[in-house]
């Protein structure tokens, strides 16, 4: 069907009110819970195509992440969907005040490929809760789950409400040039700015999901193994391919023998003496990205890992120091399998090298010193942050995920991802009883004095 025409099917059937029915949105969201675990299976081996995920890796960040997503949403749509009052001033007494979310038509999820059900699903589900339709495009660059979402989302979900196109630049290209309601985007700032372009000729809506490079600043009062074993769990899950994931560390020169081989003995414990026949161990989306990666080993001094096998999308748990900081692989987001490891003389110079950056994604600190901790928080603009781990905030429903200027606009999970794609409407209500005449004419000091009075 002409994508045009896809769209006018949707709207006309936004128009028909069912989508604002809450029985519908929970019936859609129970749909998607369904589709997830009716097809784990199939679901597993498809990540398992495209990205070689482990299949625990895959359960929690993709299956368990939907569900739990789902059930989150749909206990709390009620609640989320209710006009909240607000107080009415004296000068519209009587009446009422409130803000009544609504849907905003049809949004347009374009997915990347490193979750690459997740990255559409989660959107849907934030989509689907505020009471809208979905046109959803996933990455062309995972075809095995794009394949498999094409399949299964017309077998469980309203068709009229929610459809689903597959392909890569044009197809993505042709949808951008549509009048959307909002465009939701995950992916690199290159394309986004593509995307807000195009989103700029019908002034819709965006929602930006995007990257950067997020720093990790360890001091010496951290549990070293602890620390190791929590950025070495965040940084070689799905070989790299996080957007949260620790981009590089920030620790003084004393910190930097210990902790590397920390973080060997955590690589050794999780992936074995070869990650390269770990099961715990994925792989790089494709040759292309692995031999961009594998280009970075030129930027600094390889002190753990360093393989590579391009033909089969590997590269070993890399760790590397002394990186040239003017190289792409510090200047690039690394999103692949290497750490490397910046020295800096103190805790000052690591927020400067923050804050001279652009904003990442997330920021991570490892310390028991509540002062610099303290000052971490206040002083770091990043999308998020995690204080002694990484990553895992995102297991917290309520706390909204997005970036912060070039890593990212707008913000989705829990009741921030209904917010996001909600319209806050503001509504005052007023019976038909008599005003006080002071705001129409004709004006007269009497009234001026009387509003000056009461204000
Ligand atoms: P990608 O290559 O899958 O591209 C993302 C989407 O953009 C795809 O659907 C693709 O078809 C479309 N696209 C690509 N080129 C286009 C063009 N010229 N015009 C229109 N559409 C186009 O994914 P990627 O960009 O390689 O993803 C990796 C990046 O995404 C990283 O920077 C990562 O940090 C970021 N990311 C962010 C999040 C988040 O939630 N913030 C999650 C995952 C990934």
């Amino acid at each position: 069907m002409p994508y045009q025409t896809l769209l006018t099917k949707h709207r006309q059937y936004f128009d028909t009110n069912v989508t604002r029915d809450i029985l519908w949105r929970k019936q859609q969201l129970q749909a998607i819970k369904n589709l997830v675990i009716e097809n784990e299976k199939e679901i597993l081996q498809a990540l398992q195509d495209d990205l070689a995920k482990p299949t625990l890796e895959a359960w929690i960040t993709e299956i368990s992440y939907i569900t739990s997503d789902v059930d989150h949403t749909y206990k709390h749509l009620k609640k989320w969907a209710k006009p909240s009052r607000v107080s009415t001033p004296i000068v519209v007494q009587p009446g009422k005040s409130f803000i009544k979310p609504e849907p905003q038509g049809t949004v347009l999820i374009i997915g990347a490929w490193n979750y690459p059900l997740q990255l559409v699903l989660a959107p849907l589900i934030a989509v689907i809760a505020a009471g809208n339709c979905a046109i959803i495009k996933p990455s062309e660059l995972a075809p095995a789950i794009s394949g498999l979402i094409n399949k299964l989302v017309p077998k469980y979900l309203d068709n009229n409400a929610i459809s689903v196109v597959e392909g890569g630049v044009t197809e993505t290209t042709a949808l951008l040039a549509l009048n959307f309601d909002h465009i939701m985007y995950t992916g690199n700032g290159q394309v986004a700015r593509i995307v807000m372009a195009a989103a700029a000729k019908h002034l819709t809506p965006i929602t930006l999901e995007l990257g950067g490079k997020s720093p990790v600043y360890i001091d010496e009062s951290a549990d070293l193994k602890i620390t190791a074993k929590r950025i070495a769990w965040g940084k070689w899950m799905n070989a790299g391919q996080t957007c949260i994931a620790p981009d590089y560390l920030l620790v003084k020169e004393n910190l930097i023998e210990p902790l590397t081989l920390a973080l060997k003995a955590q690589i050794t414990a999780m992936f074995g003496k070869n990650p390269q026949t770990s099961k715990s161990y994925g792989r790089i989306i494709n040759q292309r990205h692995c031999q961009r990666i594998a280009s970075y080993f030129n930027d600094g001094e390889i002190v753990v890992g360093g393989e590579s096998d391009i033909e089969r999308c590997y590269i070993a748990p890399t760790i590397m120091i002394n990186p040239a900081l003017d190289s792409p692989l510090m200047t690039d987001e690394i999103f692949g399998a290497i750490l490397p490891i910046v020295t800096v003389e103190s805790f000052d110079k690591a927020k400067l090298f923050v804050k001279q950056r652009e904003k990442p994604l997330s920021a991570y600190i490892f310390s028991r010193d509540s002062v610099q901790i303290e000052q971490w928080i206040n002083e770091i603009s990043s999308g998020s942050q995690c204080i002694n781990d990484v990553i895992m905030f995102n297991a917290v429903p309520d706390l909204p995920f997005g970036g912060t200027g070039p890593s990212g606009i707008g913000q989705y999970s829990g009741k921030a991802g209904f917010d996001n794609f909600s319209h806050l409407k503001s509504v005052l209500k007023r019976p038909f009883i008599k005003d006080i005449p002071v705001r129409f004419a004709p004006y007269s000091q009497w009234k001026l004095k009387f509003l000056r009075f009461i204000r």
